[in-house]
């Protein structure tokens, strides 16, 4: 029997290829296998070796996808076959990436494994629009939420609601914009003034990022008259969005208030 392999768990950074880190790169160029998703830039796999078997596990068109269960079985096989395997993720593997899942699940049978961190979408994104998600004058708290919060218990989410309108200075929220009419009617119903400034992000990082800039009350509008403002993208509220007008730095066609 070989030798048990090896799995690291790497974030791929939030788009720009050139995001990901020196060790993430590393492991990459060790790798027998790659488990990449839709999010991670697939320019990456260029990095492992040619031998390196490539195994897409993000949404298909057909909306298929491998489910998680599948996934966590993969990794064990392949590295209980004395493979070197690299689960290559968008983003950082800890912000809604499921990490925790794989590695519970590799622990379990007792198959060494490493977190690579990475840069996550909902800071990167905002950078490359100029908005820095904490500020001396503008943030001094950061929170990063899912936009799915409307599936937790209504009790539960009333408290996160209130402890989000009225106690964190940014907050990114992530995964779909089609959450935002039912975010900003939550924030302004716990206490956030209508007038917070409110940017949405799209394509983060890559040479098609495109933002539209807002507040609380007029976002949903101003996302509707830029249908080129699609997923993945990321909603950031908070002051800080102001700095934008000041610093930004990194889109060519930049949609404007
Ligand atoms: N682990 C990832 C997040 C995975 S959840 C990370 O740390 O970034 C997927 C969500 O991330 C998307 O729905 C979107 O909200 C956000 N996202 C990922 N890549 C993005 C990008 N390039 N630009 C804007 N948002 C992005």
């Amino acid at each position: 029997m070989s030798q048990t392999g090896k799995v690291y768990l790497v974030g791929a950074g939030p788009g720009d290829p050139k995001l990901i880190t020196v060790k993430g790169m590393e492991c990459l160029q060790q790798a027998d296998v790659v488990v990449y998703d839709r999010l991670a830039n697939p320019a990456l796999l260029e990095y492992a070796p040619t031998h390196a078997e490539r195994i897409y596990c993000g949404k298909y068109p057909d909306n298929h996808t491998m489910r998680q269960e599948a996934i966590n079985q993969l990794l064990a096989e392949k590295a209980l076959g004395g493979l070197t395997v690299v689960r290559l993720k968008g983003g950082d593997p800890s912000v809604f990436g499921r990490v925790g899942e794989e590695a519970e699940h590799l622990a379990q049978f007792g198959i060494p494994f490493e977190i690579v961190p990475g840069v996550t979408a909902g800071i990167a994104a905002p950078a490359y629009a100029g908005i820095p998600v904490t500020h001396r004058e503008y943030g001094s708290s950061f929170a990063v939420v899912t936009g799915h919060l409307r599936e937790e218990k209504p009790e539960q989410a009333v408290e996160k609601w209130r402890a989000l309108a009225q106690g964190i200075d940014t907050v990114a929220f992530y995964m779909g914009i089609g959450n935002l009419p039912m975010i900003r009617k939550q924030l302004i119903e716990h206490g956030k003034d209508p007038k917070t400034p409110v940017a949405v992000i799209a394509w983060g990082t890559l040479p098609e990022q495109a933002t539209v800039t807002g507040t609380l009350a007029d976002i949903e509008q101003r996302l509707a008259d830029n249908p080129q403002i699609t997923n993945p993208a990321i909603i950031l509220v908070g002051e800080v969005v102001q700095l934008r007008e000041k610093i930004r730095w990194f889109e060519a066609a930049q949609v404007e208030v």
